[in-house]
């Protein structure tokens, strides 16, 4: 395996580890597109990165035009589910260097979703190399304006044409890349999930597998019906200890200290929960990771304890929220007032943008 990666590739000049054939498109996208206002998700750049796993290794590794693949109605993970994928975004600093932000927190996130779902791991070479180089040949799509960024969606999901139920033996591995516009979402009402259950101890939560999506997608929609953006998903015994808030990490600011779900194999790590903790530890705020009770949010807003609540992850990076609903108690917020949650996501945002020193040494050069 390991001298398979140092093989040398030719075609950008440079010495590279990672042995990538290059297909390149004659004519960009970029030129008929316009990279302001864009929605989330829904356009992708000229190429993409694509790697099949066959007899141990991962082989056929290549960047080539953005294309659809060709599968058999029997793929195993249109079936059983061995699917996962990750979530991270590219920015371009003030003299239009471009960077990713920790990518290899979801480097090691991939692998920990590959692990439980009985599918091969990716090597940091295929993974962050791939990854370098792809964003590097479309790296005109990373916008330049604030608060816009390349989302950068790697996925790997099981090949095998094969009803029979085990792990497939073979696995495709793919990069896409999307540009984002701004996300200015507005603040968000939630309801406290008591009905269904997004994570289960022994389960698959602390994974970002594509199932976990789609057992989500009732839940919000009930809540969306009642007039909710989200649920705050509770755990499977009580419906009480709070998780996440949609496919978000959750915070509060509960008298001037920063409370969230401890992890564990219910709760997502999230790159974002992380960087927040990180950032507001240095700005001298006291912070918590632990369980977290229903009552103790309700008991705690009677006596004016609760200062702010907000969900973490790199689509929306903090969303604030401005009612929460448990039962027939109403919880409101005037999110104005969410001085915390403003202050850390401008200083993330000043750290991605290149506006700040990267203390943390969280962006990674392309
Ligand atoms: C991806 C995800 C998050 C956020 O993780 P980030 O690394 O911050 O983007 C949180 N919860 C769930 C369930 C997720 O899938």
């Amino acid at each position: 395996m390991a001298d398979f990666y140092f093989l040398c590739i030719k075609f950008t000049g440079m010495t590279e580890v990672l042995d990538i054939n290059i297909t390149k498109v004659e004519r960009s996208k970029l030129n008929d597109f316009n990279l302001q206002n864009i929605p989330f998700g829904k356009y992708f750049t000229d190429h993409m990165l694509e790697a099949d796993y066959e007899n141990g290794e991962w082989k056929n590794i290549e960047i080539k035009p953005y294309q659809p693949l060709l599968l058999e109605p029997s793929t195993s993970a249109l079936h059983y589910g061995q699917a996962i994928f990750e979530g991270m975004k590219a920015f371009r600093n003030q003299k239009g260097e471009a960077f990713i932000f920790r990518p290899h927190d979801n480097f090691m996130r991939f692998n920990l979703s590959a692990q439980r779902m009985n599918m091969p791991e990716v090597s940091e070479e295929l993974f962050i190399e791939g990854l370098r180089q792809l964003v590097d040949i479309d790296k005109n799509w990373i916008p330049a304006q604030p608060d816009h960024s390349l989302y950068i969606r790697p996925l790997m999901f099981g090949t095998d044409n094969m009803l029979g139920v085990k792990p497939s033996d073979t696995y495709k591995f793919l990069v896409i890349l999307s540009p984002v516009g701004a996300f200015h979402a507005a603040p968000m009402k939630i309801a406290v999930e008591e009905k269904y259950t997004r994570a289960a101890p022994g389960g698959v939560g602390f994974s970002k597998n594509a199932g976990n999506y789609g057992a989500s997608m009732l839940p919000a929609t009930k809540a969306k019906q009642k007039g909710y953006d989200q649920v705050l998903w509770t755990d499977a015994f009580e419906h009480k200890w709070l998780q996440e808030v949609g496919m978000m990490n959750i915070g509060f600011i509960i008298n001037n200290v920063f409370v969230t779900p401890a992890l564990g194999d219910t709760i997502l790590n999230g790159v974002t929960r992380n960087s927040v903790i990180t950032i507001l530890k240095d700005m001298g705020i006291k912070t918590e990771e632990r369980r977290i009770n229903i009552d103790e949010i309700t008991e705690e807003y009677k006596k004016d304890g609760i200062q702010e609540i907000f969900g973490m992850g790199t689509a929306a990076v903090i969303s604030l929220i401005e009612e929460l609903k448990y039962k027939d108690i109403v919880l409101k917020f005037d999110t104005n007032n969410f001085t915390i949650a403003q202050k850390v996501k401008d200083k993330l945002n000043e750290i991605r943008n290149g506006l700040t020193d990267d203390v943390y040494n969280w962006m990674f050069k392309i």
